[in-house]
């Protein structure tokens, strides 16, 4: 069983090698940011519950986000594997996270952290184009990251824009902060015995995946 989690802080390429991972093993990308946007557009209970919370501007309560999760989980193109993308994010979700999978009888799984230095990653985020229509973002300075032509989407062929809320401060912020929330996260990992840690500063984008699927065989 092939189920994955990335923690990377921003510009560490978690995008790029999370597709890789799920194309090559034919296996989904689950975002609770996604789960939580498709109940609202299904209109259910939940669903609404979700929407007030956020108009609201609260947060969406962790016994929904469970409930959701463990749907989505235990769900057949779960059962051999999935990228889990935005969860957990604390080390109690990390627990929850934990008991959900005892439930559903799936095995701990892998949990990779792409380690990055924080001015290559600064470096990357400034050279960052996204795209405007489904938000995938490319880099400009790793010829492996750009777009195959230039101003356009591989995906969707829509024009791509600079992302223009990150300037070197506001960079360094976002990288600190996210190190700081999620320090926890890779100690309770590293304990359980199920980390990777990878140093990706030279690596190539195939490179990061050989070190990966030499974990999961
Ligand atoms: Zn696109």
């Amino acid at each position: 069983m092939k189920n994955i989690i990335f923690i990377a802080p921003p510009a560490a390429g978690k995008g790029t090698i999370s597709a890789r991972v799920c194309t090559e093993y034919n296996i989904p990308h689950i975002s609770t940011g996604d789960l939580l946007r498709n109940e609202i557009a299904n209109g259910s209970k939940i669903g609404l519950e979700i929407k007030d919370a956020m108009a609201k501007g609260e947060f969406v309560s962790d016994e929904v986000i469970t409930k959701l999760l463990k749907k989505r989980l235990s769900s057949k193109d779960s059962k051999k594997g999935f990228i889990l993308d935005g969860y957990p994010r604390n080390i109690m979700q990390a627990k929850t996270y934990d008991n959900i999978l005892k439930e559903l009888n799936y095995e701990d799984g892998l949990v990779v952290f792409l380690d990055i230095d924080k001015n290559l990653a600064m470096k990357r985020a400034l050279s960052r184009v996204v795209c405007s229509k489904c938000g995938l973002s490319y880099n400009l300075i790793n010829k492996e990251y750009a777009p195959i032509k230039e101003g356009i989407c591989d995906n969707c062929k829509s024009p791509l824009k600079t992302r223009s809320d990150d300037n070197e401060e506001s960079f360094i912020n976002r990288f600190d902060t996210y190190m700081k929330e999620t320090y926890p996260l890779i100690e309770f990992y590293e304990k359980k015995g199920n980390l990777l840690k990878i140093k990706v500063d030279d690596m190539t984008v195939d490179e990061i995946f050989d070190e990966i699927k030499k974990v999961i065989k």
